[in-house]
């Protein structure tokens, strides 16, 4: 694996340069990915040979346009095993995706009275969508809270889920946290309620194995550029049987069977959810940043990163003065991990880092209720993917240890 992941890193031409005179060390992971020369080349193959507008000609550029698009989509249905490849609905990104649901599903099923559980360590974009709609409709959003270590509270979330409770909505792995959450158990917890079930895998998808029939979740959300993919393109899974009886998201293009003057019908699932052109060029990066996945395998992207965890963790808990928020536990935590060091404030840690070339992010991290939850206004986050290794990390602690004696 080692070997192979010094092939990877060459893979990524973005990290081979210098930032302010330094190596550049890239550890913002969870906010984007970088993209391998693999899914740059196709999608540069794609535009000077095949690019034509999908379902609309019939000529052989808009023949080979839909195709690559629909194979793209049975690679997800793969990826993720989903039982068909027809629950494979393409948007934007996870935002896209969750508010789909909330718009469509939601606005459909929800009635006031009616109760929304999500958990206090939404990003933003797995919450406000349900707030929005719980305010429309007068139901009533619920929020899950943690335990002392930052993991989601499971007996605070079997007594929030009820049976009021009609949809359940939580996150399957945090971008704050670094806390991975069990989606299956949820799901029959939910199910037992009569409730569905969406998880927003947004930070999950690109880490670790996804099996949809195996969480047996109703939706489920993800987004391209955090696993390799282009930015502008995600995915939403959905149960077929729901998809089918959903009302469309958007109107307009393809997305229609029959259109009249003051009646129109839909075509089937997924094209019913994909008004308007269709980002074609993102779908077959995405179908490429899968293969790339695939062919180091998703147990061993995971297991890569546990080590690295396992090596970059307990250094960063010996600095004196550095908080670590989410569990201290190597094996509880993800690549993802948020800190703070004491008496500065996380942007300026952020920008004294980037002067050594370290790029990691500072702020609410689109969480400004679990910031609020945790008595933080912001905090820092370094988060790692395959290409980073343990001189990354090394790196990392050593920039921090020098932007202490900085500002000492
Ligand atoms: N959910 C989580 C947990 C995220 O970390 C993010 C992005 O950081 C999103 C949703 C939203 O993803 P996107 O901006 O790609 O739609």
């Amino acid at each position: 694996m080692d070997k192979q992941l010094q092939q990877i890193r060459k893979d990524f031409p973005i990290l081979n340069q210098k930032v302010n005179d330094e190596p550049l060390v890239y550890l913002d992971n969870a906010a984007t990915s970088q993209k391998p020369n693999q899914v740059i080349d196709e999608v540069v193959r794609y535009y000077k040979n095949d690019n034509a507008n999908t379902r609309r000609g019939v000529h052989t550029l808009g023949e080979r346009a839909t195709e690559e698009f629909e194979t793209a989509r049975q690679k997800v249905q793969q990826f993720i095993n989903a039982k068909e490849s027809r629950e494979i609905i393409f948007t934007k990104g996870a935002t896209d995706s969750l508010n789909l649901v909330a718009s469509t599903y939601g606005e459909d099923n929800i009635a006031a009275g009616d109760e929304i559980v999500i958990s206090i360590m939404e990003h933003h974009s797995n919450l406000i969508p349900w707030q929005q709609l719980a305010n429309r409709k007068k139901a009533i959003l619920k929020y899950i809270g943690l335990t002392a270590d930052g993991q989601l509270d499971m007996e605070d979330a079997k007594k929030k889920i009820t049976d009021k409770t009609k949809i359940v909505s939580i996150t399957h792995a945090s971008n704050v946290l670094g806390v991975t959450n069990d989606i299956k158990q949820l799901a029959q917890i939910a199910h037992a309620h009569k409730a569905i079930m969406v998880a927003d895998g947004a930070q999950a998808v690109p880490h670790m194995p996804v099996d949809v029939q195996d969480l047996n979740v109703d939706f489920y959300a993800f987004s391209g550029h955090k696993m390799l993919a282009p930015m502008g393109i995600g995915v939403l899974y959905g149960k077929a049987d729901l998809l089918k009886v959903m009302s469309p998201y958007q109107y307009g293009g393809e997305m229609i069977d029959f259109v009249e003057k003051y009646q129109s019908t839909w075509t089937d699932i997924p094209w019913k959810f994909e008004a308007g052109t269709q980002n074609v060029s993102g779908a077959v990066g995405l179908g490429k940043a899968i293969d790339y996945l695939s062919s180091i395998g998703m147990e061993n992207v995971e297991n890569y990163e546990k080590d690295l965890v396992a090596y970059v963790l307990p250094k960063l808990l010996e600095i004196d003065g550095l908080t670590v928020y989410g569990p201290h536990d190597a094996d509880h935590h993800s690549g993802v991990i948020s800190f703070n060091l004491q008496n500065l404030h996380p942007h300026d840690v952020a920008t004294a880092l980037d002067m050594d070339g370290v790029a990691i992010r500072a702020g609410h991290h689109c969480a400004q209720p679990l910031m609020k939850y945790l008595n933080l206004v912001a905090t820092a986050r370094a988060s790692f993917y395959i290409y980073n290794n343990k001189q990354d990390a090394d790196e990392l602690i050593q920039a921090i240890c020098d932007t202490k004696e900085f500002f000492k």
